[in-house]
């Protein structure tokens, strides 16, 4: 019913009993039930075809709040969405996530009752519940981080009971890519099913869409292809391996080659700076790393057949010259059955990707119809 009433396929409890199939008494009383415990508003002011107006359903946006918070290598943004996902507020600050999850996790306790406070100017709203991405493989069921190479002292660090015993709420933890891909799919893409989305930023990694549906893979480690080898290459990589795409065509990688050629260059963002400038050196390089992540890429076309590539991260922000690489050498490589409506898309939510879509995972799983069941069946009143 609660996706019926969010979708505006049947907001009225007739339309819903028409839908459904349901006895009008049971839809009734699931309504009532939806609206006492703060899932649904009805107001009075549909349009009629005579006599009474029937009363429209929508979902409560008012008086509680859903938190997106996106952990980087050296940043973190805290947003906050109703439940129809709209960013209400969000907040940047720099952040080393080397510091340790006690420090890096406390500064999200800090930042969150302020926004809930200011939101969006109207009365302070209730948190609901919390979805969190980090760069790091993570155990989605236990929402812990797993080895995570660039996040020392988060291995196996309880996330969610962090949250659930200073906020009473649940918090999902999934990895950044994951939810950056989630966001694009619900938010800009919702006709691909199957998507991929690739972050090129200091590393290299991709989250998968499938049917829909994010995919984990058995261990939660699916769509990690920085350490896929690219055909001749020998560039040796941090893990121990050689010719790693990550070695060969991340933004760590563009800029030490960049640095080779006596270029001021430390990561990713001295890259996108010069090749803003115009720098040839700077764009033969970006371009050339396109064409290694293309290779990688028309693989992964070929073997998952997607609709749609995003490609985000740092480096999308010369998505001309890096995808003019990516496209040449995935066009030429891949299976045309594959390729015929394949398109590759820079990303379209942009810096707020990473906060959307962890609040959006946090959202479909409070209205998921487990989640509204288990709240239906407590005694709690109304949100
Ligand atoms: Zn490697």
């Amino acid at each position: 019913m609660l996706a019926l009433i969010s979708s505006g396929v049947a907001v009225t409890r007739a339309e819903i009993a028409r839908h459904t199939g349901l006895a009008r008494s049971t839809v009734s009383h699931r309504v009532d039930a939806l609206i006492a415990h703060g899932f649904v508003d009805e107001d009075t002011e549909a349009p009629s075809t005579g006599g009474r107006p029937p009363r429209r359903l929508s979902l409560r946006t008012h008086g509680h709040a859903i938190a997106g918070v996106d952990i980087g290598a050296s940043h973190c943004r805290v947003g906050l969405l109703d439940v129809k996902g709209t960013l209400l507020a969000v907040r940047e600050d720099p952040l080393t996530i080397a510091d340790g999850p006690e420090a890096v996790l406390g500064h999200v306790e800090r930042t969150l009752p302020r926004l809930l406070k200011v939101a969006d100017g109207t009365a302070p709203r209730t948190l609901r519940a919390i979805g969190v991405g980090v760069p790091g493989p993570v155990e989605f069921s236990t929402g812990r981080p797993v080895d995570p190479p660039i996040m020392p002292g988060w291995h196996h660090y309880p996330v969610p009971e962090f949250f659930g015993e200073r906020f009473g709420v649940r918090a999902l933890v999934d990895n950044d890519v994951n939810v950056m891909a989630l966001a694009e799919q619900r938010r800009a893409f919702s006709d691909a099913l199957h998507l991929l989305y690739l972050k090129v930023g200091t590393g290299i990694g991709c989250g998968i869409v499938a049917d829909g549906h994010i995919h984990r893979g058995a261990q939660g480690s699916a769509g990690d292809i920085g350490h896929i080898r690219v055909g001749e290459r020998d560039e040796p990589c941090h893990c121990g391996n050689s010719g790693c795409l990550e070695a060969v065509a991340a933004g760590a990688a563009m800029a030490a080659r960049l640095r080779d050629v006596g270029l001021e260059a430390i990561g990713s963002l001295d890259v996108v700076r010069l090749v803003r400038e115009g720098n040839r050196e700077a764009v033969r390089t970006v371009r050339e790393a396109g064409r290694a992540i293309g290779e990688v890429l028309s693989g992964l076309v070929n073997f998952f057949n997607p609709e749609t590539v995003v490609v985000g991260g740092a480096l999308s922000a010369v998505h001309d010259q890096l995808l003019a690489g990516v496209r040449e050498a995935v066009y030429g490589r891949s299976n045309p059955l594959a390729t015929n409506v394949l398109r590759i898309e820079p990303s379209r939510i942009g810096e707020n990707a990473g906060a959307i879509g962890a609040g959006i995972l946090a959202i479909e799983h409070a209205l998921s119809p487990a989640q509204v069941d288990r709240a239906l069946a407590t005694d709690a009143t109304a949100v």
